[in-house]
């Protein structure tokens, strides 16, 4: 399976990927986790990235579109099924893409475009906790931890991330308005693209894409 999760920041995109890795054990890339590990070892890259992250813009497309086209030239072989989540994030990234696939052979199944509205986005952000270990994401009300602050996998520390505050999330649903929202004419176009809503609750949207592959026979063969 060869599927990219798009959709507003809340939607749900990292708690849904969780249940499709589990299930189908195919490789999650989400560039935010990717970016977030480069912040936390301090590495070179992060001086650059990170005012950009802080202020809700995105990083230069070159930057990203960098990270992934190393994944998929050296870490993924063609026939190897992934989810990415996070990119891409404009029409330019979109088309980087698409050259990616070119030159590694390898095609994209779906996309899956998780709408959500504001009150649940915002909701769902402001309680949002992540372990600073594993990077497992809980929330203060929807998905308490066993014990406050501490991670139920790992006992690692619960954090809440720098952009995960009103005026960042303002700024990114912005960028998701005007820069991202635009692909997905791109990919209705390609014909790949399935619309859920992002408000459903996790394990009920994931019975349904379940469900969905089954009647949909592009996804068997991955
Ligand atoms: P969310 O979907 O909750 O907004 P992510 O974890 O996907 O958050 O991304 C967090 C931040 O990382 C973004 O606001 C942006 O600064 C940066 N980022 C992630 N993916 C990309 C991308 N494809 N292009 C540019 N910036 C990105």
């Amino acid at each position: 399976m060869k599927i990219v999760l798009l959709g507003p920041p809340g939607a749900g995109k990292g708690s849904l990927a969780v249940l499709i890795k589990e299930r189908f054990k195919i490789l999650h890339i989400s560039t935010g986790d990717i970016l977030r590990e480069e912040m936390r070892k301090d590495s070179p890259l992060a001086k650059e990235i990170k005012s950009y992250i802080e202020n809700g813009a995105l990083v230069p497309d070159e930057v990203i579109t960098r990270i992934v086209d190393q994944k998929f030239t050296n870490d993924i072989k063609p026939d190897q099924g992934f989810m990415l989540d996070g990119y891409p994030r404009n029409t330019a990234q979109a088309q980087e893409l698409d050259r990616i696939f070119e030159k590694t052979k390898t095609s994209l199944d779906c996309v899956l475009n998780m709408e959500a509205s504001l009150p649940v986005i915002l909701k769902r952000i402001s309680g949002r906790r992540i372990c600073k270990k594993c990077g497992a994401v809980f929330h203060v009300t929807n998905k308490p931890p066993k014990v406050k602050d501490v991670c139920d996998v790992c006992d690692g520390p619960l954090y809440q991330r720098s952009d995960d505050n009103e005026e960042t999330v303002k700024k990114r649903m912005n960028v998701y308005t005007e820069s991202t929202a635009p692909i997905l004419d791109y990919y209705g176009k390609q014909k790949k693209l399935w619309t859920v809503d992002g408000d459903e609750d996790t394990q009920i949207l994931f019975e349904q894409f379940v469900q969905s592959l089954n009647e949909d026979k592009r996804l068997h063969s991955h």
